[in-house]
């Protein structure tokens, strides 16, 4: 049975009563009992520690001091009054200072009483100083049972400021407590408990708000971190497994003429391992008879262009038609004419569906698209559009999937009675941890594996104080006939600074590498795009060596002579701006490099950053490290999904554990798919409870 105990609304708790009940709400989220139960500390503070006042460092977060209050003044400030009170325990003194409630306050305090008080310090003026100290009786707090450890609750400045501190709130707890009787009900099966060696739900719940010992703690935010996970994974799984079972898919039974003709006589190169595997990870989703839904993960350049077509052809061999939608006007339009190029002399009627598309061609195309002569449609989010309509749209295949939003994905599928098979492409590696809650209900294929030949791009990282020996390097390079870019950053294309930095730059290369020797491109956010074209033109012509620019070129630039990259103020790019800046070059036979220009002032972070970079070119290595950096609430694809909503476990941290959940409850659904056996009650009744009110179905369907 849940305790519906857990439903009340928080304004009936002993010690809240309706204005807190609000406040609550907006600060906090806390609507209910349940919500408060699982509202944890963020962490603990050991009190049985005291300390001296001439212990005090100027760094220390919060303290438990015993002393006196020696004398007590009111000091007239410029907006009301500020109660000050000395305060000395032998070792020195300090100062105990309130802003507010000086006059209820001053009436209430003991002089030459010992206290203990608890809070942060400041230092001013060679004094240290508490404001707003808790402060309890030294006979009291003798008398009271208190935990070792207290737990300190995530707060904000409003809750402060209306005076729900961290000991109301620990209070509230507490009364939490005493009116539900401490009756939890478990909600994990008994032999996961047993599996895992957890502790009991009910356990765990009151360890986590009044630790016994720093032993219980562990064991009661291990139990709970897991059962958290547990219920996402569960979630996740259960709707994966759903699709399987129940949302039929069309069954590509067969591989034809289109793929065989293409795989013997047109492919331009062989396959890589990695290639190969996906594609049959692919064949055999299609042949399932339940939908696909797969993610294909690939760095930039790993191919992936080869694998969707091949993709479609098999839908074509099976009678349906294709639609691959990427995110810009210039990706459709390099896939499609890099797919005419390729499937030139084969019977396959393709076209392309953008923004730009005339009127009377894109009439054409919905009339093919219709009546079926139309067999792959390239283009960008025109492809959702109501009026295309598909005779048979058999898979739809989606390029940078991270751009295009929940709502738009889950349009392609709306196309047919049946869903098509769905095939999602990103270059932007997503570290496996975060892929698994992501896109828990996803499958997920990885090339992990470039084409042969590439040589990787050597890195390093250099000072502005090397700057000649950096000039010298680019003028070897030029003068071997290759290419340079240089780039600035570009935080926000209105600032100024922003805008200088980079016309700064330009003139000390254009004074470094001067007329008639060296041409010099340069494109930049406030040009016309006609001129930007026309820059951009040159530089692929080869016209110029060196194309300074800010982070425009990120997307879509193939120059496969250009083989340096510069990268100035390299500490202000993210790791991703960086891996796929890099990515611009390592294009062509010749040996590639990028060059990171930082100054010496460079924080821990950007430290880091610059030497992942400079260590690996693993795209997959390099999101790891953002993750950890970041957070995942940062990292593209992710700001959509509400998995990253967690109360207590944490995705990067809590690694092995997630792992584990996922495996638990992938066994669990297995051998019990509707969550039927008596053993697994208690998930049962935990998983309806959450899924009424849950917010992580967020996914593709
Ligand atoms: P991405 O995964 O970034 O979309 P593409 O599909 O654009 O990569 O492929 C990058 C380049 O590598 C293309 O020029 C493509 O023709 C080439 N390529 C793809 N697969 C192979 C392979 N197995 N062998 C050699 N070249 C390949
Ligand atoms: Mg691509």
């Amino acid at each position: 049975m849940p305790n519906y105990k857990l439903n009340t609304a928080i304004a009936y708790l002993k010690g809240v009563g309706p204005n807190r009940a609000i406040l609550l709400k907006s600060e906090l989220g806390i609507h209910t009992f349940g919500d408060l139960i699982n509202f944890f500390p963020n962490r603990y503070i050991d009190r049985t520690q005291f300390f001296k006042i001439n212990q005090l460092q100027n760094n220390t977060s919060e303290v438990q001091i015993i002393g006196k209050i020696t004398t007590i003044k009111t000091v007239q400030q410029k907006r009301g009054s500020r109660l000050a009170a000395t305060f000395t325990d032998g070792t020195g003194t300090m100062e105990l200072v309130w802003f507010r409630g000086a006059k209820w306050i001053k009436d209430a305090l003991k002089i030459n009483t010992p206290y203990v008080i608890f809070g942060k310090t400041n230092f001013f003026n060679g004094l240290f100083s508490m404001p707003h100290p808790e402060m309890e009786l030294l006979v009291d707090y003798k008398k009271s049972l208190r935990t070792a450890m207290q737990p300190i609750y995530p707060s904000t400045e409003k809750l402060t400021n209306k005076g729900i501190s961290n000991k109301i709130v620990s209070k509230m707890i507490q009364n939490l407590f005493e009116e539900v009787q401490g009756d939890f009900t478990e909600t994990l099966s008994a032999s996961i408990i047993n599996e895992l060696h957890l502790i009991s739900k009910k356990e765990a719940l009151l360890n986590i708000h009044f630790p016994q010992n720093q032993e219980l703690l562990t064991k009661a935010q291990i139990r709970l971190k897991f059962e958290e996970l547990f219920f996402i994974q569960l979630q996740l799984i259960r709707k994966k497994l759903v699709r399987k079972s129940k949302i039929k898919g069309f069954n590509f039974e067969k591989v034809g003429d289109n793929f065989n003709n293409f795989y013997t006589n047109k492919l331009p190169f062989h396959l890589t391992n990695a290639q190969k595997r996906v594609l049959k990870e692919i064949r055999k989703d299609l042949g399932s008879n339940a939908q696909m839904n797969r993610l294909l993960q690939g760095d930039v350049g790993s191919g992936k262009t080869i694998v969707a077509l091949l993709t479609m052809l098999i839908a074509l061999d099976n009678g349906f038609q294709a639609a691959l939608m990427a995110p810009t006007e210039i990706l459709a339009t390099q896939h499609y004419n890099s797919l005419v190029a390729l499937l030139e002399g084969l019977n396959i009627s393709i076209k392309l569906l953008t923004g730009s598309t005339k009127t009377k061609e894109r009439r054409i195309i919905h009339e093919q698209l219709e009546n079926g002569t139309l067999n792959i449609l390239i283009g960008t989010h025109a492809l959702i559009e109501d009026k295309v309509k598909f005779k048979n749209l058999g898979i739809a295949i989606i390029d940078e999937q991270h751009r295009f939003g929940v709502a738009q994905r889950s349009k392609m599928w709306q196309k047919n009675q049946l869903p098509p098979h769905v095939l999602v492409m990103t270059a932007t590696p997503i570290p496996r941890t975060l892929a698994m809650s992501v896109y828990g209900d996803l499958d997920i294929s990885v090339i992990d594996e470039l084409p042969p030949g590439r040589k990787e791009v050597k890195t390093a990282h250099r000072y502005d104080a090397n700057r000649l020996s950096v000039f010298k390097f680019l003028k070897e390079e030029i003068a071997k006939g290759r290419q340079v870019y240089v780039v600035y950053p570009l935080i926000n294309e209105s600032e100024a600074m922003d805008y200088k930095d980079l016309m700064d730059g330009y003139e000390s290369i254009a004074r470094e590498f001067p007329l008639p020797n060296y041409q010099i491109s340069i494109v930049h956010g406030k040009m016309k795009p006609a001129d930007k074209e026309y820059e951009m033109q040159r530089f692929i012509n080869g016209d110029t060596q060196i194309m300074v620019a800010t982070t425009v070129i990120e997307v879509g630039v193939n120059i496969p002579n250009a083989s340096v990259m510069v990268i100035e103020s390299a500490e202000r790019f993210g790791l991703s701006q960086l891996h796929q800046l890099r990515g611009r070059v390592g294009r062509g036979a010749e040996q590639s490099y990028c060059i990171l220009m930082t100054s010496f002032k460079l924080s821990a972070d950007a430290k880091i950053r610059l030497n992942t970079m400079v260590d690996t070119s693993d795209g997959f290595k390099i999101a790891e490290v953002d993750l950890k950096l970041r957070g995942p609430g940062n990292l593209m694809g992710t700001q959509q999904s509400g998995v990253l909503n967690l109360c207590i476990a944490d995705i990067v941290k809590d690694t092995q554990l997630l792992k584990k959940a996922r495996a638990i409850a992938i066994d669990v659904l297995t051998k019990d798919p509707l969550l039927k056996l008596p053993e697994n009650n208690f998930i049962r009744i935990a998983y309806q409870e959450i899924s009424k009110n849950s917010t992580i179905w967020s996914n593709i369907s």
